[in-house]
């Protein structure tokens, strides 16, 4: 509706930018100068349907060539219409001082149509959000401020030698993913960082700071895994998962569930190990039904004697006993704050931490029915779009990972209620007394677990 493409005269801020530079602001119908322009915020861009994000510099770039255009020509007529004019930290005194010109005019509001007039001048309609009411404004020239999309979208960039691919995995938007709240650099590609407007919408100035960041990443990169040591959210940790391939029947889940494509395959589909690409997640360990994945300082066997260690009351003492398997990044620290913040919680939950919720494997919760805990918590980070999992999917795995626990369940005739899985972020601690509480009803009504004391 904003007629880009189809009038001469609409054109994009880039376009606008290439006059500017030529040094002759005009219209591109006729080639005469444009004495009146009308920029037009957020086209397309904090729109669900389009660009569902702000790109951040485009009130900036409107701001910058309103004052090309009335520096050009003193005699132009300027007008912006914008959703919102966003423009943070010191940028505010540039829009002050763009305001202050009496040849630019600025206001809230949504141009809902563009037309073209017999002289290819160019009718927009605008419903006025501070008036209360339509108006229509005529100009020579129509400058769309366009948002940013990854170039990302379109084309292969890197050619990879990675099984699941060879560019980067994006986000919904198509900006290169990864856990963008703790490790904004960071790639699911271990040694690629991303930064600048590769990451996401952001300024030259912006841009360059963020390279910096990268830059420092990709040394600390350098430096760790040359002494064998991984990356965040790991870091340090020069433990590798250990393959028992002589048992491994290629069935292709652990390099499947990799969330970093660590692990290439052979022809008959053998896991290749690449320990310089390995975040020491422990998803392959979580995948594998041989278990033949295993970490010098995490093992089947190791948590699996941790769940063996803990005392499960009989029936007799009327105790119900359920086993936590929390992860270490967000939820383990969530209960640590929940101690400190003095928030008690049922004393019949023993709790093991584990690297990932992607790490569990089911072999531990059928170890632990047959124990006699009478129920298992599984806790990890959100997952979805907005997830919040270190390892990018592991706590969503692990939920997929359901069906294999219902078979478990079934084949030991015991209900599906016994085993649950929550997702909590660090700042939901408070949720904690809640959440357990919660299940030890469902457990409490469900009945003791029948292999207790067997
Ligand atoms: S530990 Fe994690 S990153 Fe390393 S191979 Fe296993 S699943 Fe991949
Ligand atoms: S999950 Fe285990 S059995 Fe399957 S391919 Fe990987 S190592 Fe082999």
């Amino acid at each position: 509706h904003l007629g880009f493409g189809k009038y001469a005269n609409v054109v994009t801020h880039e376009q606008m930018e290439q006059m500017a530079r030529s040094g002759r602001i005009v219209r591109p119908s006729d080639g005469r100068p444009a004495r009146s322009v009308a920029f037009v915020q957020c086209a397309g861009s904090r729109d669900p349907n389009h660009l569902p994000y702000c790109s951040t510099v485009c009130c900036m770039n409107s701001l910058k060539q309103a004052l090309y255009v009335r520096e050009k020509n003193p005699e132009s007529t300027v007008y912006i219409f914008y959703k919102d004019m966003r423009t943070p930290g010191l940028y505010e005194g540039f829009y002050g001082r763009v305001q202050e010109d009496e040849g630019v005019f600025l206001t809230k509001g949504e141009v809902i149509a563009i037309s073209e007039e017999g002289d290819k001048r160019l009718r927009l309609q605008v419903n006025n959000a501070l008036l209360g009411e339509n108006i229509e404004v005529k100009a020579d020239l129509v400058a769309l401020a366009t948002g940013m999309a990854p170039s990302t979208l379109d084309s292969q960039i890197l050619h990879l030698a990675y099984r699941l691919g060879g560019d980067l995995p994006v986000d919904k938007y198509g900006f290169p993913n990864s856990h963008f709240i703790c490790f904004p650099y960071e790639t699911r590609r271990t040694g690629i960082y991303a930064a600048g407007c590769v990451r996401q919408p952001m300024d030259t100035a912006a841009s360059a700071r963020d390279a910096a960041g990268a830059a420092l990443k990709a040394i600390q990169c350098i430096e760790m895994t040359a002494r064998g040591a991984t990356v965040h959210p790991r870091a340090n940790d020069l433990s590798y998962p250990d393959f028992y391939l002589k048992r491994c029947t290629q069935c292709k889940r652990c390099t499947e569930e990799c969330p970093f494509g660590t692990l290439n395959e052979d022809v008959k589909g053998t896991p290749e190990p690449n320990p310089t690409r390995c975040r020491r997640c422990g998803i392959c360990l979580g995948a594998c039904p041989e278990r033949i994945v295993n970490f010098a300082t995490f093992s089947v066997e190791m948590i699996s004697a941790m769940i063996k260690a803990v005392e499960v009351p009989d029936e007799t003492e009327e105790k119900p006993r359920v086993l936590a398997l929390v992860c270490e990044n967000d939820a383990y620290p969530a209960f640590d704050l929940a101690g400190m913040n003095r928030l008690g919680y049922d004393p019949n939950v023993r709790i093991i931490p584990v690297r990932c919720l992607g790490s569990i494997n089911v072999v531990w919760i059928k170890d632990a029915l047959s124990r006699g805990f009478d129920g298992i918590l599984m806790i990890g980070c959100k997952y979805g779009d907005d997830y919040q999992c270190h390892f990018i999917k592991g706590s969503e795995l692990m939920n997929t990972r359901s069906d294999n626990i219902r078979e478990a369940l079934t084949s030991m005739v015991l209900e599906s209620e016994r085993v649950r899985l929550e997702q909590l972020a660090l700042d939901e601690y408070h949720r904690i007394p809640g959440l357990i509480a919660e299940f030890m009803e469902t457990i409490r009504a469900v009945g003791f677990n029948p292999f207790k004391g067997m």
